[in-house]
């Protein structure tokens, strides 16, 4: 594989075999050293020979080995063209983060954070198979998964404000139901509201420094103030829906002749049945997860009101966005030189639209769209604001986390005799979890430095720091 150097912080993977289009990376040189003894830039490389993708398979600097599409991977096709590929999403579709703010500051809470912790961990069930949060009858699912959060609003949970700040006001178009298998259904209609397993988390912090005030203000961030970050998706239901739909595109693949130099990156044309079917069965699970976000952000706000006794005026906890990190999506973007109609696929990776999109809540608009950026359980997250050079250059996209340096199984055996949670209570982190092995697989070191990651996106100018906020109390799954 031959990489060309293109500045400090962007790499070309130059098209060589069956490529259509070259490759192009997001990272320091060091990262890209750690890179070459991994299997993640081969899958850029794969991306790059797919039917219909334009401009360059492109990688953010959290990029890690996913399946069949590396985590951390944008990549587009012509919407006429081109294709779509359960890989290029993931299995949990529409896996994506909420950020919102309250009235408190760390006093408010500073004495009572244990029993904060316990009430979350109570309220919101978490784990590999949770359940209990809301049960759903078949009729009333598939309006979940028609509406997403605008459903979950309907029924109470949460306000149209909410709403406002949720990427695609937290209903992707295009869903059909009737898509979507018997075994998806069953899984979804008990999991509504729960967190899942391992890297999903529910978290309070603080916002620790503000880097750039425009932004933070029409963000409605300042120092000192007290957050809830939350990350999750369409649990079983959208698993199921990847694997019903990857049986569907391997046929596809087989009775076209498709040649793909990876089985797992079975995709359909966009404009066969399969393809139609697999985005609005996608745009399905999208929906569920939004909704389940949206019904964690209000257990949230009640378990902040019953434990600290206040009302929701004083808690004033206000969603300052929402954002996919796993989904494909109709944008138009600018093509050399014309615009065109594109299928971007966002797998580990968050949209990142910049000052002026029609997309971006009217109140941001002017600034640029949030982006949440987890760092890990002991460490930062970020929020960052989509840039117009995103737009020229990654579709506006950019990363969507740290990223895994560790294997699960890795991390495992590097936390062997070791208390994590005692390491991240010293260091003022109280954290809760269900999963057996959740603590030591999602332990800190798991997970690439978070600020180098976003020093990387922010030096390239595809997203700028807006704030870094600090873990306070944690709950894993
Ligand atoms: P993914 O969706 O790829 O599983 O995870 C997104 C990102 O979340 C990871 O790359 C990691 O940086 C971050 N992350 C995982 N667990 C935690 C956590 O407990 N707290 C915070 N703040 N970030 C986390
Ligand atoms: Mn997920
Ligand atoms: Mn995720």
């Amino acid at each position: 594989m031959k990489i060309q150097r293109i500045d400090d912080h962007r790499w070309r993977i130059e098209r060589s075999g069956q490529m259509r289009v070259p490759g192009i990376v997001y990272a320091t040189a060091a990262m890209l050293d750690q890179l070459q003894q991994e299997e993640a830039l081969q899958q850029v490389a794969n991306v790059a020979t797919l039917p219909g993708i334009v401009e360059a398979s492109l990688a953010m600097p959290d990029i890690h080995w996913g399946y069949g599409f590396p985590i951390g991977g944008v990549a587009a096709f012509d919407w006429q063209n081109g294709v779509v590929s359960p890989g290029g999403v993931g299995y949990d579709i529409n896996c994506g983060v909420r950020l919102a703010t309250t009235g408190l500051v760390y006093d408010d809470i500073r004495d009572r954070g244990r029993e904060l912790v316990e009430a979350l961990f109570r309220h919101v069930p978490s784990g590999v198979g949770s359940t209990g949060s809301v049960k759903l009858g078949p009729k009333e699912e598939k309006k979940v998964l028609a509406r997403g959060s605008r459903w979950a609003v309907q029924q109470g949970f949460g306000t149209d404000d909410d709403l406002r700040h949720t990427e695609d006001g937290g209903c992707l178009p295009g869903a059909d139901p009737e898509l979507i298998s018997a075994r998806a259904l069953e899984r979804g209609s008990r999991q509504l509201g729960t967190l899942g397993s391992g890297n999903h988390f529910l978290e309070v912090g603080l916002v620790e420094e503000i880097y750039q005030p425009a932004a933070a203000d029409a963000f409605g961030l300042h120092e000192g103030q007290v957050t809830v970050l939350l990350h999750s998706g369409s649990r079983g239901l959208g698993y199921q829906v990847c694997d019903d739909f990857l049986a569907v595109m391997r046929k596809h693949v087989q009775t076209l002749g498709i040649q793909l130099p990876d089985r797992q990156l079975a995709c359909a044309y966009i404009q066969s049945e399969a393809g139609q079917r697999y985005l609005a069965a996608m745009a399905c699970a999208a929906n569920y997860a939004y909704a389940n976000r949206q019904i964690l952000l209000h257990r949230s706000r009640e378990v902040f009101e019953q434990t600290l006794r206040i009302s929701p005026r004083a808690l004033d906890m206000r969603l300052v966005y929402d954002v996919c990190h796993n989904i494909a999506k109709k944008e138009q973007h600018l093509v050399q030189g014309r615009q065109q109609w594109l299928c971007v696929h966002r797998k580990g990776a968050t949209r990142a639209f910049g000052p002026g999109q029609p997309a971006v809540p009217e109140d941001y608009r002017e600034v640029g769209q949030p982006i949440l950026i987890p760092g890990d359980m002991g460490t930062a997250s970020y929020v960052l604001v989509g840039t117009q050079r995103a737009m020229e250059e990654t579709f506006g996209s950019t990363c969507h986390g740290a990223g895994r340096v560790l294997s699960r199984k890795a991390a495992l055996k590097r936390a062997k005799g070791r208390a994590i949670h005692r390491e991240l209570e010293d260091k003022g982190v109280l954290v809760r979890w269900t999963g057996r092995g959740t603590l030591a697989e999602e332990m800190p070191e798991a997970y690439k430095d978070v600020s180098m990651v976003v020093e990387v996106v922010h030096a390239a100018g595809i997203a700028r720091k807006v704030a870094r906020l600090r873990p306070l109390l944690v709950v894993k799954g």
